[in-house]
């Protein structure tokens, strides 16, 4: 015998179809698009994936959740995982064999055929405490490293530029700073390879060194430490080194891996070492991208030129980006008219990490969008108005879930934490990871003494994460901006109240099992036809039956039919319920094979924590 009861059983035989099929005529015939294969690739954020149906992320969302998966917006999940969701919503996944570019560049997934990967150059942000000199180091790159003789001497500021160093290439992002970092991520894009922290030999690690650090770590980015004005007199670098590894960043020479070199950005000193420590590094990461592929990138930064109209800085992140290409870049799209490198140059061709300044969109996107190759203008304007239409702010309960290895849905709840006083900050950090358990893991992103500033509002947004106060408040434009962001901000003053109601968060996400609840059983007496279906007249034996409930027919005990209880009539009339000892019709979608003495039972599912 079938047990039944349990709450995510295999799917049993059934003549009827399953109760989540019904009703939704959703998929892309709907949509106007005949097919409804959809090639999707594995590891790709949830609202890429609602970009893909044509749907609105909390569509994709429910799907996820009927399933078992507590997916936020800009949550990466796996082919798997997007798969359930693409069938649940009426389509035919098959798994794309490309690269899943705009996900996660950084680390390319390589179920891509091998042959068709080819190595890429990395791409580095620059982060640190204002004035340790990131903007200068990236200016003596720049005049070192950039052949800026061949067009007149000139580098232009379009928002990223490629260095060379020994022959090999390796791609700056021009806007230095995590908050830019970070802002791209809140997004859906990650460009960044390798986060290149500047630490002024002088000043040694200050509260935005630690926070890049943080920053760097949420994105799961490598570090790469430059000591910078190693060339003061002051310079203290074993000071730096030290604090550095207090931050948990180990230095090779102390047997750790990360990479710490003392530099000068005014002297040069240095330097061309760290740029080679620096390929050294990205062949270790194994940077790789099918250039074969239609282009994918995202756009890290964009004007409007008076005379060209909107300019936009896109980094080729897989694929090769061609003058003519059709791209489609959030909510906008434009044919490539001309393309421009950081020198000015005209471009036909862009391969992967390479930033190439566009000319054609029709309008300024914004930094951190994704950027995607279209086959022609129909598809493109259709997919547009979708996303004009899935524009609805998500404003979930901070739930990041985190797919584990083997499909155990292991649930994060992601935190950045600001208390009042440095004294603080461990002792509440300490507690809050306590509260972790087997399936939710409280992981503090981030924790610093102070305000709660925009860039923490960025942290949580592009983390997923809430924020919590402990005697710290928000200041005005960080409010203003988790507003905007849908962050949530919880403050407290009382450390208990702060550990149950985060206790209770942690609970929250426990994945509910589901129980069953039984309401009714009718036995069927005699079979008739309403047009062209089968109705049942049953009697009501125990309970009650409700429309709208969950039912299934059973002949002995072999089940018949799983599905909802769609028609309950009393004497030709439609009603909502029929109680203990009265008779009623029943018909059930798509099944007609009710005998008499078939029993019914109705229930319905519960939460159960
Ligand atoms: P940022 O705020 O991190 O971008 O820092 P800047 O690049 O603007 O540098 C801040 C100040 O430090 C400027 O006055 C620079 O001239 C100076 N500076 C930067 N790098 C060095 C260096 O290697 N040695 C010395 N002596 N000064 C430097």
């Amino acid at each position: 015998m079938a047990n039944v009861k349990a709450s995510r059983r295999a799917p049993v035989k059934s003549k009827g179809p399953a109760p989540a099929r019904q009703g939704r005529a959703a998929g892309p015939a709907g949509l106007g698009i005949p097919d409804k294969t959809l090639s999707i690739p594995d590891g790709l954020a949830v609202r890429q994936l609602a970009d893909l149906l044509g749907m609105t992320p909390v569509e994709v969302i429910k799907a996820l959740i009927k399933h078992g998966f507590m997916a936020t917006v800009n949550q990466v999940i796996d082919y798997k995982t997007a798969a359930t969701a693409a069938e649940e919503l009426g389509f035919q996944p098959e798994p794309e064999t490309a690269v899943a570019g705009p996900v996660r560049p950084g680390r390319p997934k390589l179920e891509e055929d091998a042959q068709d990967l080819q190595p890429r150059p990395p791409v580095i942000t620059v982060m640190g405490h204002v004035d340790h000199g990131k903007t200068s180091l990236l200016d003596y790159v720049r005049r070192a490293n950039v052949a800026a003789q061949e067009v007149g001497g000139i580098t232009q500021h379009v928002g990223a530029y490629q260095a060379q160093v020994q022959g090999q290439l390796i791609t700056f992002i021009d806007t230095p700073g995590h908050e830019a970092f970070t802002a791209m991520r809140a997004r859906g894009a990650q460009v960044t390879d390798i986060a290149l922290l500047v630490v002024a030999a002088d000043d040694g690690v200050m509260p935005q060194t630690i926070e890049a650090i943080n920053h760097a770590r949420a994105a799961e980015v490598p570090i790469v430490v430059a000591i910078n004005k190693a060339d003061l007199p002051d310079a203290d670098l074993e000071r730096v080194k030290r604090q550095i590894s207090e931050q948990g960043l180990i230095i090779e020479e102390w047997g750790g891996e990360t990479i710490c070199m003392p530099v000068s950005a005014k002297t040069g000193e240095g330097v061309q070492g760290l740029l080679e420590n620096i390929l050294v590094l990205a062949e270790l990461l194994d940077l790789k991208a099918n250039p074969g592929r239609p282009a994918v990138g995202a756009v890290i930064e964009a004007s409007l030129d008076s005379s060209r109209g909107p300019m936009a800085t896109i980094l080729v992140q897989a694929g090769t980006l061609r003058v003519g290409d059709l791209i489609l870049v959030g909510a906008t799209c434009g044919r490539v008219k001309a393309m421009f490198d950081h020198l000015g140059a005209r471009m036909r061709e862009a391969g992967p990490s390479t930033p190439a300044q566009v000319m054609g969109l029709a309008a300024v996107p914004a930094a951190g969008e994704i950027v995607t190759i279209e086959g022609n203008e129909r598809a493109a304007r259709e997919l547009i108005e979708e996303r004009q239409r899935a524009k609805v702010r998500q404003t979930l309960a901070p739930q990041a879930a985190h797919v584990g290895p083997g499909g155990k849905a292991l649930r994060e709840l992601n935190i950045v934490l600001k208390t009042d006083v440095q004294g603080t900050v461990e002792a509440v950090r300490t507690s809050l990871e306590r509260l972790s358990t087997d399936e939710v893991k409280v992981r503090v992103l981030h924790t610093a003494p102070g305000n709660i500033t925009e860039s923490d509002v960025m942290l949580a947004s592009a983390s997923r994460a809430v924020i919590i106060g402990f005697n710290a408040r928000p200041d005005p434009a960080a409010r203003r901006m988790a507003d905007g962001e849908g962050v949530e901000i919880r403050l407290y003053n009382i450390i208990y109240r702060l550990l149950e109601e985060i206790e209770a968060v942690v609970k929250g996400l426990t994945a509910p099992t589901l129980v069953e609840v039984e309401e009714g059983q009718a036995e069927v007496l005699q079979v008739f036809r309403v047009g062209r279906n089968q109705a049942a007249g049953c009697n009501v034996r125990e309970g009650v039956l409700r429309r709208g409930a969950l039912i299934r027919v059973k002949r002995g005990e072999e089940l018949l039919y799983e599905g909802r209880l769609d028609s309950l009539r009393r004497f030709k009339e439609d009603v909502r319920e029929v109680t203990a000892g009265y008779e009623c019709g029943i018909g059930l979608p798509g099944f007609d094979d009710f005998q008499p003495g078939d029993t019914v039972e109705t229930y319905r599912q519960q939460r159960q924590h």
